[in-house]
C-alpha cells in the first residue's frame, strides 16, 4: 500500500517528511522492490530496474548488492560527489541509464 493512501507516514501530515517530531517510515522503491523480491524468492541477480527518479546513494548501494546489473531512470537526482559515486558505480561495470 502506498503511503498516500493512508495519509502519509502519520495523521494530520502533508508529506513524507512533514513530521518534525518523528523520522519517516517510508520504505524507498528501490529498496521496498528488492525486499519484495527477496520475501517472495525472486533473484535479482542479472535484472533490470526501472524507476522515474536516479536512486538515492543508498538504494544505489542496494541494487549493485543485490546484484542488479542496469538501471533506467528519467530524472537525475544525485549531484555533486553523490553523482560522482553514481560515476564511479558506472565506471566498474553498472550500467545507469
Ligand atoms: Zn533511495
Amino acid at each position: 500500500m502506498h503511503c498516500t493512501t493512508q495519509g502519509y507516514c502519520y495523521p494530520n501530515v502533508i508529506s513524507c517528511d512533514a513530521s518534525k517530531e518523528f523520522p519517516s517510515r517510508a520504505v524507498h522503491a528501490e529498496a521496498n522492490a528488492i525486499a519484495q523480491a527477496a520475501k517472495h524468492g525472486i533473484s535479482t541477480d542479472g535484472a533490470s530496474s526501472y524507476v522515474t527518479l536516479e536512486p538515492c546513494i543508498s538504494c544505489l548501494k542496494l541494487v549493485v548488492s543485490a546484484g542488479i546489473r542496469e538501471v533506467y531512470y528519467e530524472t537525475t537526482f544525485n549531484k555533486g560527489n553523490n553523482a560522482a559515486l553514481c560515476n564511479s558505480f558506472v565506471e566498474e561495470g553498472l550500467v545507469l541509464n
